[in-house]
């Protein structure tokens, strides 16, 4: 089982198994106990994971591809 959450520190999506008790954000360096932290969701794979957290991305905005595009014109 993976768990989908926020990161409290900078709000990106991290994906954890579900045996982790703390999770060290690559984005900001903020160590998250994960008994405090609200999960989104929960999925049985990480390749789910990852997915639903790039849709999430997709859904808030944040779309990465469309960035590579501008850079590339
Ligand atoms: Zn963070």
């Amino acid at each position: 089982m993976y768990f989908i959450l926020p990161c409290y520190g900078c709000g990106n999506l991290l994906i954890v198994e579900e045996e982790q008790k703390t999770k060290r954000c690559p984005y900001c360096n903020c160590l998250l106990n994960l008994s405090k932290t609200r999960i989104l969701r929960r999925v049985s794979t990480s390749r789910e994971a990852s997915r639903i957290v790039r849709e999430m991305k997709l859904a808030k905005g944040c779309v990465s591809d469309k960035e590579n595009l501008i850079e590339k014109e």
